[in-house]
């Protein structure tokens, strides 16, 4: 059975692959925002109270980190 399927998996080593997050809260406010969406790494998110907008950065265990953007 050959496979057609050829994902590119070279986040695959940072253990799990890609996370996605649901939500997220706002570094600025303190409000959480659940998102439309899903958003990982290097995405960009906005928070729904005060309009602010981060960039989303997930290290290596996972957590994420948001840059103002
Ligand atoms: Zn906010």
């Amino acid at each position: 059975m050959g496979s057609n399927y050829d994902f590119d998996d070279d986040d695959k080593d940072a253990g799990g692959g890609p996370r996605a997050f649901k939500e997220f809260d706002c570094p600025d406010c303190n409000a959480n925002n659940p998102v439309d969406d899903t958003f990982t790494d290097g995405d960009e998110v906005r928070c729904n109270y005060c309009g602010s907008e981060y960039k989303a950065l997930v290290n290596s265990e996972g957590r994420v980190r948001f840059k103002e953007v």
